[in-house]
């Protein structure tokens, strides 16, 4: 049986998912929680870097922060692309006010920034705020 890796959004286990179940809601082993939201959620530079390494699935993630008025807009777009992604894609964010040295490290200079990883390695980056259809548009280029 094939199986996919994906990280704990929540407490960062690794799991492994069989892939034909993937549509039946498959749950974090260790905390219980759900491996793939109807939503972006919030996660850890700890997590990022795990799920970023270990993922088998493409890892989109959301660079933003509360002050930034077109990532505030953005969120319910970023949203509505992570549910119609789901199985496909996961889309988190990652809080850059919160966790400065993430961003440095990666050398974003302005939010919102997209940025796409699979097997720990950027696969794309894309900057400024987008409508659901966009981003879902050019997530699914780089989805295998
Ligand atoms: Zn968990």
């Amino acid at each position: 049986m094939d199986y996919v890796k994906m990280t704990c959004l929540k407490c960062g286990q690794g799991n492994r998912a069989p892939k034909d179940k993937l549509n039946d809601a498959p749950k974090c082993a260790n905390c219980g929680q759900p491996l793939m939201g109807d939503k972006a959620v919030d996660i850890t530079p700890q997590t990022f870097d795990k799920a970023k390494n270990l993922d088998d699935m493409l890892l989109v993630v959301d660079f933003w922060a509360p002050w930034c008025g077109p990532c505030r807009t953005m969120a319910p777009e970023f949203n509505k692309a992570a549910q119609a992604l789901k199985g496909k894609a996961r889309l988190v964010k990652l809080n850059t006010e919160q966790y400065q040295t993430v961003s440095q490290k990666l050398g974003i200079r302005g939010i919102p920034t997209m940025i796409g990883f699979r097997d720990g390695k950027e696969v794309f980056r894309q900057s400024g705020a987008m409508p659901a259809q966009q981003i879902e548009k050019l997530i699914k280029t780089h989805t295998r």
